[in-house]
């Protein structure tokens, strides 16, 4: 006899395993099956997001950054080290405890809200049943009321360039280096290629980055992207703008890439190349050809705006539908269809989702851009604020970037919020909060703000907005 679950969710990753919990929460019995693998041959829940991507990234971004600090910073405080060393064994060690610390912690978690974690793998079959296949076990048949589709994404291959796992390598390869790569090549200047890029680069490899658009950072405000790419240069980041990669080759322990950008074609040697060039949905085995998923021209899970497939009861979350391939909003659409499930209205501002690279200076940004909001026919009025005018950011020794906030000239209401300069990520919280209330700009202007606090910058940038700037002269 087949076991039978309220929800089946196919997938731990932030998207899978959040939905899982939350329908759990509504007293539902639920199961969630993974088959992710680690390089330790270890068997984990999470997905990319805890194993392979924000918090291994994360944890090497704050490792090189205070090791940058510490070589270039510290004089300036008056603290002197001597010769600062590194040991990349030890910070390779720290990342791995950390992924393996919240990893396991999932599993904690499940077993807390009475969630079963299934580890192997799962297909959805016709009739909301779903075949669960065991690592080394004989399959199974789940049956189920409700099936989450949640099985996340994986890195673009280019065919110019193919991974080897050893010169010419992906993000999660690019986490594990033991080494420092003397020449580092990254095709992508996309949220990978700069991460990872600025990683390597504050641990002494020579960065460059090779980018198939004109714009760097098309996705953000111009006024952002120009702060960022001054930041990058001057950190020694190579960017090279409008480069059409050719070819890659592997030749004895040196990868050689070809390109061709507005000087020409171009040869330059590496001695491990990332590929960055962005994510696709992962659908293999996921589901039996008259299950009734049906897939878009990219390979996306097809979803209506409340996460429902075509088929009745079956819904799919994350990076495996469209929309931006971040862990939050895989994670709240993981809340919204388990709020569905147990009968309850829910729904996701698919306007107001965060976007953040944590590099230094980090850059984040919520709601639309200037250019959207001109191609928009809106009036709108604008107001930033540097970091440089701020009494912490001094104190911090972090005074690059600013604060910019649009507003519609007619109503006053905040339209968009962009930042480059420290713990961006955490200040675009406010300005997501201010968003999702349709907050106007006057709102954040009598909104009293600690001093001194980053978040200074905020107020200072929404006052400057209507020319009433404190701590800046006004344009
Ligand atoms: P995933 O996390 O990919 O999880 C899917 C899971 O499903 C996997 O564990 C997989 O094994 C499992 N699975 C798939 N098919 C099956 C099957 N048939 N049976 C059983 N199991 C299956 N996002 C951010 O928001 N912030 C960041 O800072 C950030 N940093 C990143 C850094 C890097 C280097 C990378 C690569 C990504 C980063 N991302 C970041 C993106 C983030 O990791 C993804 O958006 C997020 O993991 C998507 O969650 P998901 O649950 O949809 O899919
Ligand atoms: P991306 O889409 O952010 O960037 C890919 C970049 O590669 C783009 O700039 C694109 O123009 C460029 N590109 C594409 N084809 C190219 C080619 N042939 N030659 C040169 N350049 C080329 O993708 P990514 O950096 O791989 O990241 C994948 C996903 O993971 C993103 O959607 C991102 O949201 C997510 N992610 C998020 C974070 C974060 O939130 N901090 C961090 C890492 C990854």
């Amino acid at each position: 006899m087949s076991r039978s679950f309220d929800v089946v969710v196919i997938g731990a990753g932030p998207a899978g395993y959040i939905a899982a919990i939350r329908a759990a929460q509504h007293g539902m019995s639920v199961a969630c099956i993974d088959e992710w693998k680690n390089r330790d041959g270890k068997y984990a829940f999470g997905g990319t997001c805890l194993n392979a991507g924000c918090i291994p990234s994360k944890a090497l971004l704050e490792s090189s950054e205070l090791y940058h600090r510490a070589q270039h910073d510290f004089k300036k405080h008056g603290i002197s080290t001597g010769d600062v060393k590194m040991d990349i064994a030890t910070m390779q060690k720290r990342r791995a405890s950390i992924v393996r610390q919240l990893t396991g912690g999932i599993g904690g978690l499940f077993k807390a809200a009475k969630v079963e974690g299934l580890v192997g793998h799962g297909k959805l079959l016709a009739g909301k049943q779903v075949e669960f296949t065991p690592i080394d076990g004989k399959a199974e048949i789940l049956s189920a009321k409700h099936v989450v589709l949640a099985s996340g994404s994986a890195p673009i291959e280019l065919g110019i360039a193919p991974f080897d796992g050893e010169h010419i390598i992906d993000s999660w390869d690019a986490l594990e280096l033991e080494a420092v790569p003397q020449r580092l090549g990254v095709v992508g200047a996309g949220v990978i290629g700069l991460e990872l890029g600025s990683v390597w680069a504050r641990l002494g490899a020579k960065v460059t980055v090779l980018e198939a658009m004109d714009d760097f950072l098309f996705m953000a405000d111009r006024d952002v992207a120009k702060v960022a790419a001054k930041e990058f240069k001057a950190q020694g980041l190579d960017i090279h703008l409008g480069a059409k990669v050719a070819k890659a080759e592997v030749k004895g322990k040196v990868v050689s890439v070809t390109y061709a950008d507005k000087d020409g074609d171009q040869t330059i040697e590496f001695d491990k190349l990332i590929v960055a060039v962005g994510r696709r949905p992962v659908t293999t085995g996921l589901f039996a050809e008259d299950a009734g998923i049906q897939l878009d021209e990219r390979g996306f899970v097809v979803v209506d705006e409340e996460c429902r497939t075509r088929v009745k009861g079956v819904y799919a979350v994350g990076d495996c539908v469209r929309g931006p391939m971040l862990a939050h909003k895989g994670s709240e659409e993981g809340v919204m269809v388990a709020d569905l499930m147990a009968g309850e209205v829910a729904e996701m501002n698919y306007d107001v989702i965060p976007s953040v690279l944590y590099t230094s200076p980090e850059i984040a940004w919520a709601g639309k851009t200037e250019a959207e909001v001109k191609a928009s026919g809106r009036a709108y009025k604008t107001g930033s604020f540097p970091f440089t005018a701020s009494g912490r950011a001094k104190a911090m020794e972090q005074t690059a970037g600013m604060v910019k906030i649009i507003s519609s000239q007619d109503d006053d209401e905040i339209l968009g919020v962009h930042i480059v300069g420290p713990m961006a990520g955490e200040l675009i919280s406010e300005a997501v909060l201010a968003l999702e209330f349709s907050a106007s700009t006057e709102d954040l202007q009598r909104t009293i703000h600690a001093h001194p606090s980053l978040a200074e910058a905020v107020h200072e940038a929404a006052l400057a907005v209507d020319n009433r700037a404190l701590n800046f002269p006004n344009r």
